[in-house]
């Protein structure tokens, strides 16, 4: 140990600085101990360096560290619209305030009409059939164990048939065949990677077959000499034979956006009408928050409803406070584009966005706006590059450190990197937050430029 180590202040007069300092006012002693002794190891790391800013600046420094939340609001200014590190889809103003107001005590499961026992399903259910023209709807915790239920309830113990061009993994521990492992049905494989035709699956019938299961290929793309038969034709060829057909679609888009050049999803409503089992996330393309829902026929999902695994995969009540009213916006298409987040930044104008960016590089010196692509996230639309138009940060910024700076900001804001150029995408940027963006790029220029 060298002479600056042990000349470190003593944990007792460190106290008594910061009870004159008023901490002990504003904190309990025992956090303000543990601030100090967290300030201590902090310059004993430091070889002994007493911190520049002073004792008490640093205890209050970390004092305050330990106030902040884990969790915490952030800035995506990455124009990846469903990012999954930063919590997929942003909810609708009127999610929100629902989500806020279901909290305390509310009417989750009491019928205020006759005031005995209600369903937690019924605030969505009838939502989701009107929207989707499905016979029946269920809403559990996410599309995973809306996935594992499904085939839980309907495959267990039989067969279930799967092309080998869609046995994917969709990332963050989810692969197909592991569900279906767990689910308790034999995973019966047909075709090839790139083709899967009709009579592939004509052919793996056996008396055992339960479920034939179609899965959309969500985060990648087959090009090439492919084939794969219709959803259609396949619920033709199992109806007569008493086998469910399963479309797992991913994202739940419910409008179609091919209008906005976004194309290649599944458009829920088709697979609900072609007589389909359906399953989707709830915070993909519907724009709402993290739930799964399954769509169908009255008889499997009355069945679904009967097994010990709904109960343990029932969604609480915010999401179905906030799923209700995100499926309320979506009775009228236009107000669903212009009020779901996801929606109206995907399907946002380039002038808008152009307008955007300009009035943020206006108050950002040295700043440039740039053309540049954002992309859909989230598994969805891969490799659709949506032109937006971008604000880089001056070129002699070193970009990781700024990256970083702009992470470490409160409240954080998370860009990218282009071309050793930290750019700021206006698609992701929401209303309100361009005065913090601003705001925190300028500490970010204090700390690169020095004063
Ligand atoms: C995203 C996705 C899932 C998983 O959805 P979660 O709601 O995240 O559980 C399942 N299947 C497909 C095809 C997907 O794209």
């Amino acid at each position: 140990m060298n002479d600056l180590r042990r000349s470190l202040p003593a944990v007792s007069r460190l106290l008594e600085e910061a009870k004159s300092a008023g901490l002990l006012d504003r904190h309990s002693r025992a956090l303000v101990v543990q601030a100090i002794r967290s300030s201590l190891a902090e310059a004993r790391a430091a070889r002994g360096e007493p911190p520049a800013e002073g004792w008490v600046a640093a205890i209050e420094r970390h004092l305050a560290q330990r106030h902040r939340r884990s969790l915490r609001p952030a800035i995506n200014a990455t124009g990846v619209v469903l990012h999954t590190n930063l919590g997929r889809a942003p909810l609708a103003l009127a999610a929100r305030s629902a989500m806020a107001d279901a909290l305390g005590y509310c009417s989750l499961e009491l019928d205020l009409e006759t005031g005995e026992r209600g369903s937690r399903q019924t605030h969505t259910a009838s939502l989701l059939r009107e929207i989707t023209g499905a016979e029946a709807a269920l809403v559990v915790v996410n599309a995973a164990a809306a996935l594992l239920l499904v085939c839980n309830t309907l495959g267990e113990g039989g067969e279930t048939i799967v092309s080998r061009g869609e046995l994917v993994e969709i990332g963050d521990a989810f692969r197909l065949p592991e569900i279906l492992q767990k689910s308790g049905t034999s995973l019966v494989e047909v075709g090839t990677t790139n083709r899967t035709r009709l009579r592939d699956y004509q052919l793996a019938i056996s008396p055992r077959t339960k479920i034939a299961l179609k899965v959309h290929r969500s985060n990648f793309r087959l090009t090439g000499f492919t084939s794969e038969s219709s959803l259609a034709d396949l619920v033709g060829l199992m109806k007569e034979r008493g086998i469910y057909v399963v479309h797992d679609v991913g994202s739940g888009l419910l409008i179609d956006l091919a209008p906005f050049g976004l194309k290649g999803e599944p458009l829920v409503q088709e697979s609900v009408a072609a007589g389909a089992i359906v399953v989707f996330s709830g915070d993909k393309l519907l724009g709402g928050p993290q739930a799964g829902i399954v769509l169908g026929p009255q008889e499997p999902l009355y069945k679904m409803a009967r097994n010990p695994l709904f109960r343990a995969l029932r969604p609480d009540k915010s999401i179905i406070a906030a799923l209700e009213a995100t499926l309320r916006l979506y009775r009228d298409p236009a107000t669903a584009l212009r009020e779901i987040p996801t929606l109206a930044m995907l399907t946002a104008d380039l002038r808008v966005l152009k307008r955007r960016a300009r009035k943020l590089a206006r108050k950002i010196e040295g700043a440039e706006v740039i053309p540049g692509s954002s992309s859909v996230g989230g598994g969805s639309f891969p490799e659709t590059e949506l032109p937006t138009v971008l604000v880089a940060l001056p070129q002699a910024w070193p970009a990781q450190q700024v990256l970083a700076l702009l992470r470490k900001n409160e409240p954080p804001v998370i860009a990218r990197i282009e071309n050793d150029r930290v750019v700021l995408d206006p698609r992701t940027i929401m209303d309100g937050e361009l005065a913090p963006v601003v705001e925190a790029v300028r500490r970010v220029r204090a700390e690169v430029e020095g004063p």
